[in-house]
C-alpha cells in the first residue's frame, strides 16, 4: 500500500486538528510524525481492506463535496481555520448518524494512538508520567527455545497446534508430557524480560492486535506473541464460578459441572501458582476499596498467577510484558513444560489453513511473514488462535457448521474516571487487585458486570479520553495523574455476534452490545459513578464523546444518569473495548448448537480440535484466563488418552 502526498497531506490535517499542540512547548502530532505512523500503522494491520478504505477516505478528504456530505459546509477542510476544522470533526463525532459517528471515533484513534505513542516531553511533564522504564538489568537468558523458519519447511507431528496462548500453552505440555511428539505454531514472535522495557510504542506494536466491530461500536483487543494473551494480561485469576459452570453443562458438555473440570481447574491453579500475596491494592485499587467500604460494599481481593512483583513502578507496565518475569504466563509455564518435554515451538509462523482428506485433519498449512510457506503433517490439529482467529482458521479451511464464528461472546468495558485530589498515577502499582462484584447479578441469573480497575499508560488512555478540541484533549490527559478509572466490565447475556471472513480470509466481527446487557452496563456505570464519588473524587466522567460530568459537591447523580442513559452505547457514543473474547467456536452437546462436542473436536472433521476462549458456551462472566486454560488442559487430557 502506498500513499500519496494527498493522502498524506489530508492525515496530517486531520492529526495537527486531533492534537495542535499548545503555545506551552507541547508539539503537534506532525512535528512528532504522527501521521506517518498513523499510516504506517494502518498499511501494516492484517485488513489490506482497512487500509484501502483509508486510502480511499484520504483521496476524498479534501473535496468540496466531501466536505459537505460529512461536515455540512461545502468549504474544504484544508481552507478552514482551525476552529472550523475542531468544530467539523465535532460535528461528526455527535452525528445522529452511527456511520458518521464510528469514522469519527475511527479518525480520532488513529491520530490519537500515534501521538500519544510518539509525543514524549514535555507532554509526558504535564502528566507526572516518567516514560519507557528501560530495558531491565540482569534479565535472564529467556528459556525457550523458539525457532525461525528460513526456508520452506515440511514438518511432521503427532499433534500440531496453533497458537500459543491460554488456550495452546497448557495443550502443548500436556500433550507433549503424554510422549506425543507436538509443534507448536505462533504467529507472533518472542519476547522475554530483557524486552519488556515499558514503552508504549514498542510494546503496543509488538505485544497486541486488534480489530473493531464492523459498526465501529466496540475494539477488540488480544496479545499477539508467544505467549499469547497471558504475556500482556494482567494476571487476574478467577476460577469458573459454579454458577457458570453448571450454565455451560446444561449446554450440552456435561463435564464441566463434574468431577473432570475441577481437576483441570486444579490443576492449571496449582501450575500458575494463583496467589494473593501480590495483591496489595495501588492507589487506583485503594481508592476502588475506599468507595466500595464507604457505601458499604464489599471489595474482595484478586488472585494472581505472579511470583515477584514489585507492585510499584514496574507492575503498572505489566500490560507491556513483565520485566521482572513475576508473570506465569504460558511462555514461562507451560510452554517450558512441554519444551522440556520435547516439544517444538516455531514463531513468527501463520496457520492459514488446515489441511483436511477424507473428513480428517491431515495438518496444517501456514507461512511466515514473508511468504516462506510451512506445512506440518500431524494425525490430529488442535486450534488455539483465539476467538478471532479461530473461527477465521475454520472458515478458511472450509468448515461448514453455521455456529462456526456465531454465538461470540464478549465482557464489553468501558470506565468510569473519578478525578481525586490525590495523585493516583494510574500507571503504577499492583496491576488489579480489588474487585466489586455488587453488579454482577443484576438479573438473577448471573448476568451484570463487576467493576475493576485498569492499568492506564498515555496511549492506552487515549482511548477513553473524548474529544472536544485540541485544547481540551491536552487538559484531559494531564488530568491523569490524578485519575482513577473503574472499568466496568459487562458479562454480555447474548444474542451475541459472528466473526466471519472477507475474501481476504480475514476476520471481520459482527458485534452490538445488546438492549439488556446496555442496561447492565448503565447501572453498573452509575454504581461506579457513586464508588469513586463515595472515595472523594471531585468529578466523575465517563467515557462518552459528549461530555458527561458529574460534580458530587454540586448535586445528586440523577442528571448524569439522565445524560448517560440518554447518549447510550451506540456506536461512536461510548468509549467500548473488549479484552475477553469468547464462544465463537462453542463446545456444546449437539452440532446444531455449537461447533465442537464435548471432546473439542469438529463435529465435521476428525482429528480437529478446539480449545481456547472460543471453546466457551456463553461468557464466563470472570476474566476467562484460567478458565481457558482448564478447558485446554481437560481438552488435551482426553486428545492424548485417544491418540495413545
Ligand atoms: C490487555 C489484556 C488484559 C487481560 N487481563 C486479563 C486478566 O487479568 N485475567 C484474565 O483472566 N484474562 C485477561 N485477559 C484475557 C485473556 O488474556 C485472554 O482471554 C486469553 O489470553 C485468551 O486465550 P486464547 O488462547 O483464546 O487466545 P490468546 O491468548 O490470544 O492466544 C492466541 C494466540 O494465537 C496466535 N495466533 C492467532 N492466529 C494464529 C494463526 N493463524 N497461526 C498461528 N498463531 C496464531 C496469536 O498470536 C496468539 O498468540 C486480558 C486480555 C488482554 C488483551
Amino acid at each position: 500500500m502506498t500513499f500519496t502526498d494527498r493522502h498524506r497531506r489530508a492525515m496530517a490535517l486531520i492529526a495537527d486538528t486531533f492534537a495542535p499542540g499548545n503555545d506551552a512547548g507541547i508539539p503537534s502530532a506532525s512535528a512528532v510524525g504522527a501521521p506517518e505512523m498513523a499510516l504506517h500503522l494502518a498499511a501494516s494491520g492484517p485488513r489490506v481492506a482497512d487500509a484501502q478504505q483509508l486510502e480511499k477516505l484520504l483521496g476524498l478528504w479534501d473535496s468540496p463535496l466531501f466536505a459537505l456530505a460529512m461536515f455540512g459546509t461545502p468549504r474544504r477542510f484544508s481552507a478552514m481555520s482551525r476552529e472550523q476544522r475542531e468544530r467539523a470533526l465535532v460535528r461528526l463525532g455527535d452525528s445522529s448518524s452511527p456511520s458518521k459517528r464510528a469514522l469519527f471515533q475511527a479518525l480520532k484513534a488513529g491520530a490519537t494512538l500515534p501521538y500519544t505513542l510518539a509525543v514524549g516531553e514535555p507532554l509526558w511533564q504535564t502528566m507526572d508520567f516518567p516514560g519507557p522504564l528501560g530495558a531491565p538489568a540482569n534479565a535472564p537468558e529467556p528459556p525457550l527455545h523458539a525457532e525461525h523458519v528460513t526456508g520452506p519447511t515440511t514438518l511432521d507431528a503427532d499433534v500440531v497446534i496453533v497458537g500459543s496462548g491460554a488456550g495452546g500453552g497448557p495443550a502443548a505440555a500436556v500433550l507433549a508430557a503424554a510422549g506425543l511428539s507436538v509443534i507448536v505454531l505462533e504467529a507472533g514472535e518472542y519476547y522475554d524480560d530483557r524486552d519488556f522495557d515499558g514503552d508504549e510504542a514498542r510494546g503496543i506494536g509488538q505485544l497486541y492486535t486488534n480489530v473493531g466491530s464492523a459498526d465501529g461500536q466496540i475494539s477488540l483487543f488480544e496479545g499477539r506473541t508467544l505467549g499469547g494473551g497471558t504475556v500482556v494480561n494482567y494476571s487476574t485469576a478467577f476460577r469458573t464460578p459454579d454458577r457458570v459452570r453448571a450454565e455451560w453443562a446444561a449446554l450440552g458438555a456435561g463435564q464441566f459441572a463434574s468431577d473432570e473440570y475441577t481437576r483441570a481447574l486444579d490443576a492449571v491453579w496449582e501450575r500458575l501458582g494463583a496467589t494473593q500475596d501480590y495483591s496489595t491494592p495501588g492507589r487506583r485499587d485503594a481508592v476502588l476499596e475506599r468507595g466500595a467500604q464507604a457505601l458499604g460494599w464489599d471489595a474482595g481481593t484478586l488472585w494472581r498467577n505472579v511470583d515477584g512483583c514489585d507492585q510499584g513502578t514496574v507492575c503498572g507496565r505489566c500490560g507491556l510484558g513483565c520485566a521482572l518475569g513475576a508473570k506465569k504466563s504460558t511462555a514461562k509455564t507451560w510452554l517450558r513444560d512441554a519444551q522440556d518435554a520435547g516439544a517444538r515451538i516455531l514463531v513468527g509462523v501463520q496457520a492459514r489453513r488446515v489441511t483436511v482428506a477424507g473428513g480428517r485433519a491431515t495438518g496444517v498449512e501456514a507461512a511466515t511473514a514473508d511468504g516462506i510457506p510451512v506445512t506440518v503433517r500431524a494425525r490430529a490439529v488442535f486450534v488455539a488462535a483465539g476467538s478471532v482467529q479461530t473461527p477465521s482458521l475454520l472458515l478458511r479451511s472450509g468448515l461448514e457448521n453455521p455456529n462456526i464464528g456465531a454465538h461470540l461472546r464478549l465482557h464489553p468495558a468501558t470506565a468510569v474516571l473519578g478525578l481525586m485530589d490525590e495523585e493516583v498515577l494510574p500507571w503504577t502499582g499492583t496491576m488489579q487487585a480489588r474487585y466489586v462484584d455488587r453488579f454482577a447479578d443484576l438479573d438473577g441469573e448471573g448476568y451484570g458486570a463487576i467493576l475493576e480497575t485498569a492499568p492506564i499508560t498515555p496511549a492506552l488512555g487515549s482511548a477513553f479520553v473524548n474529544w472536544r478540541s485540541g485544547a481540551q484533549y491536552l487538559a484531559r490527559l494531564a488530568e491523569w495523574r490524578n485519575t482513577v478509572d473503574v472499568a466496568v466490565i459487562v458479562r454480555d447475556k447474548g444474542p451475541g455476534g459472528r466473526v466471519r471472513i472477507g475474501a481476504d480470509g480475514e476476520p471481520i466481527v459482527d458485534y452490538t452490545v445488546a438492549p439488556q446487557d446496555a442496561e447492565h452496563m448503565m447501572q453498573a456505570m452509575v454504581g461506579a459513578a457513586r464508588l469513586v464519588a463515595a472515595a472523594g473524587a471531585r468529578r466523575v466522567r465517563t467515557t462518552h464523546q459528549q461530555d458527561t460530568v458529574w460534580e458530587p459537591a454540586s448535586g445528586g447523580i440523577e442528571a448524569f444518569e439522565r445524560d448517560i442513559r440518554r447518549q447510550g452505547v451506540g456506536p461512536g457514543r461510548l468509549g467500548l473495548v473488549a479484552l475477553h473474547i469468547m464462544g465463537s467456536a462453542r463446545m456444546g452437546g449437539a452440532a446444531a448448537t455449537s461447533a465442537v462436542n464435548p471432546d473439542g473436536r469438529t463435529w465435521e472433521v476428525d482429528g480437529l480440535y478446539v480449545a481456547d476462549g472460543s471453546s466457551f458456551p456463553t461468557a464466563s462472566g470472570v476474566n476467562p484466563m484460567v478458565s481457558i486454560q482448564a478447558i485446554s488442559y481437560m481438552t488435551a487430557t482426553r486428545l492424548a488418552a485417544a491418540l495413545r
